[in-house]
């Protein structure tokens, strides 16, 4: 799933090939791809139709493009999803659910799902409750979301302050989106490597500096990612041009299993978490007792 460096990506992308080009022509094929938007598939296409996209924006996970009127075309990447600019003449991609024709005649822009648990909506925008660099305002869907660490308005301080009052497991916190948008299992894991904290503690165990320290090291992670292009590990993200990201080979623990620890050797471990899984090393994370086992190496 693109989290926070491949999400900023793609925006970055449609900043530069989709914003301020009047749409002429929105195709939304099947009613999967738009059963967030009110009113289903027709509703969308006629929607956008002579619409123009003023800026490309992003908080945490969620990605819009500002329309001139208002309201924002927001795309759920899910765990697939992907925004392509194409040639006009080029045929549709696999998985095509949608896509946008200018009046320009320039490339299009293509919406492929291959799991189709993304889709695309246009919201209202309201009033950032953040405060955030979003003039236009934010997708009205997204008012739960906390700023990401690549935000200005985002204060290390105070999601630090907030982190060591949760009882539950840490990692759970920073998967938080209304704590700290953006993070997945991905650069969590990294992270809490980084820092030598077991995803398992709770909060509460960690001293200030150390909840610092972690989101310190989120914000590395992540603008070293980004300066890779993303990582693209779970092979379906990809730029507005198709190309994958490098930060895979970069990756200490995440998807690391049975190979040595980059700093002190000991096995990476893949061990269960809330559905999902965890990727430590078990030297320089220890790990506290009450913490469900089932390792895989
Ligand atoms: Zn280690």
């Amino acid at each position: 799933m693109p989290e926070l460096p491949e999400v900023e990506v793609v925006r970055a992308g449609l900043a530069d090939h989709v914003v301020g080009r009047r749409i002429a022509v929105a195709e939304v094929r099947g009613e999967r791809v738009a059963r967030r938007h009110a009113g289903g598939a027709a509703a969308l296409a006629e929607r956008l139709t002579g619409r123009t996209p003023t800026s490309a924006e992003r908080r945490g996970k969620f990605l819009w493009l500002a329309l001139d009127d208002a309201s924002a075309l927001v795309t759920h990447l899910g765990m697939s999803g992907q925004m392509l600019v194409l040639p006009p003449d080029d045929p549709a991609v696999r998985h095509e659910h949608a896509r946008l024709d200018f009046e320009d005649e320039g490339p299009s822009l293509r919406f492929a799902d291959q799991r189709t648990f993304g889709g695309w909506s246009v919201e209202p925008l309201v009033t950032d409750p953040f405060g955030g660099d979003h003039p236009g305002g934010v997708p009205a869907s997204t008012t739960h979301i906390a700023p990401d660490p690549f935000e200005a308005v985002f204060d290390a301080e105070v999601v630090a302050a907030r982190l060591v009052t949760r009882r539950g497991p840490v990692k759970r916190a920073v998967l938080d989106q209304g704590l700290v948008s953006g993070v997945g299992n991905i650069y969590a894991d990294e992270a809490l490597w980084r820092t030598g904290v077991h995803g398992e503690r709770p909060g509460t165990a960690l001293t200030r500096p150390a909840a610092r320290r972690l989101i310190g090291h989120l914000q590395d992670v992540m603008a070293e990612a980004l300066e890779q292009g993303g990582t693209s590990f779970d092979a379906l993200y990809v730029n507005v041009n198709g190309a994958s990201g490098y930060f895979d080979r970069r990756l200490a623990v995440y998807g690391q299993q049975g190979r040595p620890c980059p700093r002190c050797g000991a096995t990476v471990l893949r061990s269960p978490f809330d559905g999902r899984s965890s990727h430590w090393c078990p030297a320089c994370q220890t790990r506290p007792r009450h913490a469900p086992k089932g390792d895989v190496r």
